[in-house]
């Protein structure tokens, strides 16, 4: 399996659970928590989200913003998804940025979104972007699953 979010899944490397979604601390993060929110199964693009899973996304997202926001102490957060290559979509499995946001964390507030841009070009299989290690990864994964189980989210 070559996709690196149906690989997570598939692993259990994930710290939330909806039905349809699945919460992934992410590897190369732009801000201290930096996550995705995916859909379980391996689609592409928005437009193949059904019904459910469109009805779903919101309040799941929001629920991995408030997740990030204990955990972080951020008073702020940003959504982003690439929906298609024109997008900048380069990671073939729909995913939303969930990014908690701190007063001061960039030089400004709007630095973010060239970083998601970037980050989306090169996360797949570029070593040019730090990587978190991969027990740092999942210190943070098991963190934020512990606050989701407190929470009563499933994960
Ligand atoms: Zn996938």
């Amino acid at each position: 399996m070559t996709c690196p979010f149906c690989r997570a899944i598939e692993n259990g490397d994930i710290f939330f659970a909806s039905a349809h979604f699945a919460g992934i601390a992410n590897i190369a993060p732009i801000v201290p928590g930096h996550s995705l929110l995916v859909p379980r199964r391996h689609i592409e693009r928005l437009t193949q989200l059904g019904p459910k899973e469109l009805a779903e996304l919101a309040p799941a997202a929001h629920q991995v913003g408030e997740i990030l926001g204990e955990a972080f102490r951020s008073t702020g957060v940003n959504w982003s998804i690439q929906d298609g290559s024109e997008a900048g979509q380069t990671v073939l499995h729909l995913h939303l940025h969930i990014l908690p946001r701190c007063h001061g964390d960039m030089p400004a507030p709007g630095d973010w979104y060239p970083r998601v841009e970037r980050w989306d070009k090169e996360i797949l299989g570029s070593a040019r972007r730090p990587r978190l290690p991969d027990d740092a990864r999942a210190a943070i994964t098991l963190r934020l699953r512990d606050i989701a189980r407190k929470r009563g989210f499933k994960n």
